[in-house]
């Protein structure tokens, strides 16, 4: 994966849609934006106009629709046997 700060345009010319927040080692977030035309990712820290709404939405998505039952976290039997007695 590239990673440029501060250059959000792709470099074919699609459309760079905001997918992913990334929280750095130093806690610093960055965006992960995917091109609409050939899919490429690329890392940007976030600037001091993005929406702060939408950094928290992005950020909270997984949660907020989560692949599976959030229920289940912490109800797996010791021996990882879901089905036995
Ligand atoms: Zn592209």
């Amino acid at each position: 994966m590239d990673e440029t700060t501060g250059d959000r345009s792709s470099h074919c010319g699609g459309g760079m849609e905001p997918i992913a927040i990334w929280v750095q080692p130093d806690d610093e977030w960055s965006l992960v934006h995917r091109c609409g035309a050939c899919g490429s990712l690329r890392c940007n820290r976030i600037a001091a106009d993005d929406n702060e709404f939408a950094l928290a939405s992005l950020a909270a998505r997984p949660v907020a629709r989560p692949a599976f039952p959030l229920e289940r976290i912490g109800r797996r039997p010791a021996g990882g046997n879901e089905d036995g007695p």
